[in-house]
């Protein structure tokens, strides 16, 4: 048993080569090329992608997100998540096997390096067995300083989406950015050194509610009892039956063995496959751990339109909608109104009811020319506005007093609600305002 409290039973985990090694191979290097290159990648001078923290302004493939575009966060955040609980069902936790950091980390440089240093499972247990000695000593130090810089370089790529990977590689980043650095860096080196699977049994939400979104349709990594059991004795190596060799076992990075059944610790890494079918290649006979389902192990045809997977793919392509409508009717400029501090309304000396406001104006878009704005008021006919007109430059925010006044009269509300809207050649803009008077309009001569 593996334990984050108490006994700890330390995993060692034999390296193994196969169809599915490779597979994972291929999928860490397009990722690791996605987290280091992207951030480098730059559009109409922007960031491929960025979250810039101290302006909190989200580049995406030369658009820029703001506060103001928090509902885009939103819909983001759901498309992941009804995609990871769509992909689930169908084929179960691909994620963790195949793309999660903590695996890909893991795979792609904790064990190879530890290999390296130490060498495979046989010689590291050996090595320990013996007790404390000097070449026990130097070649841990040597794989956790390694280690330590794995972490500080995974660490320094990650934070490149959120300070800019020239800013910071070129070590001209802010203080916050590189203390964030330095916490990463020991999380990961924590992680990689002693907590590995400890996370994805105790700390990821995922392992925990997987069940949740499989069934017995979900094609998930499995024993094949009809075939492997019984296992062991002589026969069974030429009946195709499991001969216990363990292979399957001293492979999994969970420390689990996969002929027990379905295990909330299993990562489907499909190592496990791979070993299996290094050991009954040999003896002719197809594996006996394979990509399979319940339905499947039962007789019946799996399918992969199902009442959960029917509601995930719809869910999906309801966000995709409503998100792709959102991003086609979105202006690449921002608009506020905001009512000057300290003054509610104000009644002018020719009796015309005054309102001051800011209004501010940000231009988002990247394009090289200036942007004009202009700005109309409806909802009030009479209404007398002063405001002007706006150029800016790419990235340019300006602030600017907006008026407007009113005839007095007895018919006047105290509240009347008004449109701003700002337009430019990007599209138009409309912000919801109101006009304030008080008791007194009409026979008031006194300001406010
Ligand atoms: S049981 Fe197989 S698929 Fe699951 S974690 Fe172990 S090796 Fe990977
Ligand atoms: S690798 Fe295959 S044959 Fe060996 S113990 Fe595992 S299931 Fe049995």
């Amino acid at each position: 048993m593996v334990g984050f409290s108490g006994s700890r039973k330390w995993i060692y985990v034999q390296s193994i080569e196969g169809k599915f090694t490779t597979i994972r191979r291929w999928t860490f290097l397009a990722l690791h090329i996605v987290l280091f290159v992207l951030p480098w990648i730059r559009i109409n001078e922007d960031p491929a992608l960025l979250f810039e923290l101290q302006t909190r302004r989200l580049f995406v493939l030369g658009a820029v997100f703001t506060a103001a575009d928090t509902i885009f966060l939103l819909i983001i955040l759901l498309f992941a998540t009804f995609t990871l609980f769509f992909v689930t069902s169908l084929f179960g936790r691909l994620w963790c096997g195949y793309a999660c950091p903590q695996t890909v980390f893991l795979e792609a440089w904790i064990r190879p390096v530890e290999k390296w240093i130490e060498g495979d499972r046989s010689r590291r247990l050996r090595r320990e067995r013996m007790g404390i000695s000097f070449d026990l000593v130097w070649r841990k130090a040597a794989k956790w300083t390694v280690f330590l810089l794995v972490a500080f370089v995974l660490s320094m790529a990650m934070m490149s989406y959120f300070a800019g990977a020239r800013e910071l590689w070129s070590f001209n980043g802010g203080r916050v950015e590189y203390t964030l650095v330095a916490i990463f860096t020991l999380a990961w080196f924590f992680d990689f050194a002693w907590f590995r699977e400890q996370f994805c049994n105790y700390l990821c939400p995922y392992a925990r509610f997987q069940g949740a979104l499989t069934d017995d349709e979900t094609i998930q990594i499995s024993y094949l009892p009809d075939r492997g059991e019984p296992r062991g004795g002589k026969e069974a190596a030429a009946d195709g039956r499991c001969i216990d060799c363990g292979k399957c076992v001293v492979v999994c990075p969970a420390g689990i063995d996969i002929r027990d059944g379905f295990q909330l610790e299993c990562i489907a890494c499909a190592r496990c496959i791979d070993a299996c079918v290094s050991v009954m290649d040999k003896l002719e006979h197809p594996t006996l751990v394979d990509y399979t389902s319940v339905a499947a192990m039962e007789g019946r045809k799996p399918r992969l339109l199902r009442p959960r997977t029917f509601v995930y793919g719809a869910m999906l392509a309801g966000l995709i909608v409503v998100g792709g409508a959102m991003v086609w009717g979105r202006v690449p400029f921002e608009a506020t109104v905001n009512r000057a501090p300290g003054s509610l309304y104000t009644i002018d000396a020719d009796g015309l009811v005054r309102n001051t406001y800011f209004l501010k104006i940000t231009n988002n878009s990247s394009a090289e020319e200036p942007v004009l704005y202009r700005v109309r008021v409806d909802g009030l006919p009479e209404a007398e506005v002063v405001v002007q007109d706006l150029e800016l430059a790419s990235r340019e925010s300006r602030t600017v007093p907006l008026v407007i006044r009113v005839p007095a009269s007895d018919d006047l509300l105290r509240t009347i609600p008004l449109q701003v809207y700002v337009t430019s050649t990007d599209g138009e803009l409309i912000v919801d305002a109101t006009f304030k008077t008080g008791a007194e309009i009409g026979t008031a001569t006194t300001a406010r």
